[in-house]
C-alpha cells in the first residue's frame, strides 16, 4: 500500500460520513474552513512520540483516542467548541491492523466531539503523531490562564491522578501491587482520557481563568499563577480522591494528585458568586467538581499548601509542615 491509498483508505472520509465542517475537507491542497459569525478560531497543536508520550504497548486505538483527546483537553481549556483537525502522522512502516484501530480510535472520538479531519501529512520515520486542532469560541470569550482574581476559588473537575498511579504501576514502584481491576482502571485513565469539552464550554462566562492538566495540577495551576500575577493556597483536605487512588497511601495520593500529570481534568478559577451554578454545570454533565483553594493577592507567595476545613485558614504553624514535607517530596520530577 503507497503513501496515498493509505491516507485515502484510513483517513479520508466519503461526503456524508462524520462531520463536515470545513468549506473544503482534505484531498485538496488545503483545507477551507471559516468560524461561525462572531467567532474566533482557538488553535493548538500536540505532538505524541513513542518512548516519550505513550509506551509501545498501548493498543492503536486508545492511541489514536489519546492523540486527539490531548489536543481537545486544550480547546476544552479555552471554553473553545470544536472544529476540525490535520493529522502529521510519522510510521516506521504500513501495518493495516495498527492502521485500522488507530484510525478507528482518532475518528470515533473526533466524531463524538463533530471536529472534522481535514488534511494532514504522511512520512516515513520514528513513530510519531502531531495534531492541530481548531475550535471556535465567541470573540473575547475565550478562558485564559491570565484572567485568576485574587478571592476566586479555585476548581477541578475529575478525580486527578489516576494516569499516574498506572505509569508508577507500568514502572513497577508500588508498593503493594495494584490489584487487577485497579490496574485496568487505571491504565484506561491514562490511554482513553476523556476531554471535558462541554465542560469547558460551559465554563464560558463563569471562569476567570483555566487550564488543563497535562503536567500535573500544582504545575499547571502555576502556569495560571504566574500569568495572573497573582498566589494561591490549597487546601489537601479538600482534593477529590478518587476510588482506586483512595486506597494508596496518603503520600501516594498526593503525588498522584498535585504531581501527577496526564490526567486531561480541568483546574480553574472563578468569583464566589458563581459557586451555585458551576455546581449546577457539573450536576448536569455528571461530572464532579471540586472546590479546592483560593487566588490570593500575593504573587510572591506562590502555592501554599494547607491541611484542615477549605475556607478556614487559621493562622497555626503546624500547617506549614505539610508544605515542607510536599515541596521537599518530588521523587516523580527526579531532583527536589
Ligand atoms: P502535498 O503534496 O500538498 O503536501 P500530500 O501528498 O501531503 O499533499 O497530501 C495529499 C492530501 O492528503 C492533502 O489534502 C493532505 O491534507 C491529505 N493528507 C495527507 N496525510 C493525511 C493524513 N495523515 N490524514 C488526513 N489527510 C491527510
Ligand atoms: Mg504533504
Amino acid at each position: 500500500m503507497g503513501e496515498f491509498d493509505l491516507i485515502e483508505h484510513y483517513f479520508w472520509r466519503p461526503s456524508g460520513q462524520g462531520p463536515r465542517r470545513a468549506v473544503v475537507g482534505n484531498g485538496d491542497d488545503c483545507a477551507v474552513i471559516a468560524p461561525g459569525p462572531g467567532m474566533q478560531l482557538a488553535v493548538s497543536t500536540d505532538t505524541m512520540v513513542e518512548g516519550r508520550h505513550f509506551l509501545s504497548t498501548v493498543s492503536p486505538a486508545r492511541l489514536g483516542h489519546k492523540a486527539l483527546a490531548v489536543n481537545l483537553s486544550d480547546l476544552a481549556a479555552c471554553g473553545a467548541s470544536p472544529m476540525a483537525f490535520t493529522l502529521a502522522l510519522t510510521l516506521p512502516r504500513v501495518d493495516e491492523a495498527w492502521l485500522r484501530g488507530f484510525a478507528k480510535g482518532l475518528l470515533d472520538l473526533a466524531d463524538e466531539h463533530n471536529c472534522e479531519l481535514i488534511g494532514g501529512d504522511t512520512t516515513a520515520g520514528p513513530l510519531s503523531i502531531g495534531i492541530t486542532v481548531m475550535g471556535e469560541v465567541p470573540a473575547g470569550q475565550a478562558l485564559l490562564r491570565s484572567g485568576a482574581k485574587p478571592a476566586d476559588d479555585i476548581w477541578v473537575s475529575g478525580f486527578p491522578g489516576l494516569a499516574r498511579l498506572a505509569l508508577e504501576a507500568f514502572r513497577g514502584t508500588l508498593h503493594p501491587a495494584l490489584s487487577g481491576d485497579a490496574f485496568e482502571a487505571a491504565r484506561l485513565a491514562m490511554e482513553r482520557p476523556d476531554p471535558r469539552v462541554t465542560l469547558g464550554v460551559g465554563l464560558r462566562g463563569l471562569a476567570s481563568a483555566a487550564i488543563d492538566v497535562s503536567d500535573g495540577l500544582l504545575g499547571d495551576l502555576g502556569h495560571i499563577l504566574k500569568r495572573s500575577k497573582v498566589g494561591a493556597s490549597l487546601c489537601l483536605d479538600a482534593l477529590p480522591v478518587g476510588a482506586w487512588l483512595a486506597d494508596r497511601t496518603v503520600d501516594e495520593q498526593l503525588d498522584c494528585i498535585l504531581a501527577g500529570g496526564d490526567d486531561y481534568e480541568l483546574v480553574f478559577t472563578a468569583p464566589p458568586e458563581h459557586r451555585a451554578r458551576i455546581i449546577e454545570l457539573g450536576a448536569s454533565l455528571g461530572l464532579v467538581l471540586s472546590r479546592i483553594g483560593h487566588i490570593e493577592v500575593e504573587a510572591e507567595a506562590g502555592l501554599r499548601l494547607w491541611r484542615g476545613e477549605l475556607d478556614v485558614w487559621p493562622e497555626d504553624p503546624a500547617r506549614a509542615a505539610v508544605v515542607n514535607r510536599w515541596t521537599s517530596f518530588d521523587h516523580f520530577r527526579g531532583a527536589a
